[in-house]
């Protein structure tokens, strides 16, 4: 069943066009990479995903689960099952880092109106998700990102998702310092949290973290618009080749 379909997306920031009639469609239990040159709108997809309030959305509709989502705010994406991975996660000095989680976790939690874990409760489960991901206890009395390397960011943002169990993860991994333990921690945390009911949208230009995390669908993306789709194979070319022959074939095609 389908989770998400994007349809002739078009999304302005400070009112220059940088989404320009964009589709996409995502089903259950899909893992979907989307890679392209710098500057195609990579990030501004996800953004507007999220519902960052700097971009308009200008023409397209984004159905989530059959519900539009470009009516709902941030929060309520969140809610309805949408998660989108921070790519500089703030620090908040002298929060704990176990405070913070059950905030978001209980915050969730409330909004569905579900049980909020006590400390005591929530400090059980978060170390079952820990576990899971193969993380150090110790990461829980730290304060929220403070003095974290880029791998103890990513370690942070993927045990966040693993908490909020979302329906639709969205991992932008820019171009800033994916070292190959944060290549790891995102592969890790995606394999072990990708099941049958959810799906996973990964922005990256690193081949690399395709080698450890098996796309369904890898989609190149340039100057706004999806031009090429294929399977994981397609990275391996892209790799191999890099961008030019992607938009020269579009070009020869449209
Ligand atoms: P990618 O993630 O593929 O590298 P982005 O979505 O970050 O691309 O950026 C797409 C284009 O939008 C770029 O040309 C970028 O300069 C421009 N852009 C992004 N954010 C802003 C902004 N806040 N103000 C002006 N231009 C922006
Ligand atoms: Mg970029
Ligand atoms: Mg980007």
């Amino acid at each position: 069943p389908v989770l998400l379909e994007v349809r002739g997306l078009c999304a302005s920031v400070n009112g220059i066009d940088i989404l320009k009639g964009l589709d996409f469609t995502v089903r259950r239990g899909e893992v979907h990479a989307i890679m392209g040159p710098n500057g195609s709108g990579k990030s501004t997809f996800a953004k507007v995903l999220a519902g960052h309030t700097a971009y308009q959305v200008t023409a397209g509709s984004v159905q989530f689960e059959g519900q539009d989502l470009l009516t709902l705010a941030p929060e309520a994406r969140a809610l309805a099952g949408v998660f989108l991975g921070f790519q500089y996660p703030i620090e908040i000095p002298g929060v704990a880092n176990s405070q913070f989680l059950r905030l978001s976790y209980n915050t969730l939690q409330a909004q569905r109106g579900q049980e909020e874990l006590d400390p005591l409760e929530f400090d059980d489960h978060v170390r079952e998700k820990m576990k899971l991901l193969e993380m150090s206890p110790d990461f829980l009395d730290r304060s929220v990102n403070e003095g974290f390397s880029g791998g103890e960011k990513k370690r942070n943002e993927i045990l966040q998702m693993a908490l909020l169990e979302p329906r639709l993860a969205i991992l932008d991994e820019t171009d800033s310092g994916l070292d190959i333990d944060a290549l790891r921690i995102v592969s890790q945390g995606v394999n072990q949290l990708s099941n049958p009911d959810n799906a996973v949208i990964l922005v990256t230009h690193y081949q690399r973290l395709l080698n450890y995390i098996v796309p369904d669908y890898v989609h190149v993306m340039e100057a706004g618009r999806i031009v090429k789709t294929g399977g994981k194979e397609l990275a391996l070319d892209l790799e191999a080749r890099g961008y030019d022959w992607v938009s020269a074939d579009h070009e020869a095609a449209s």
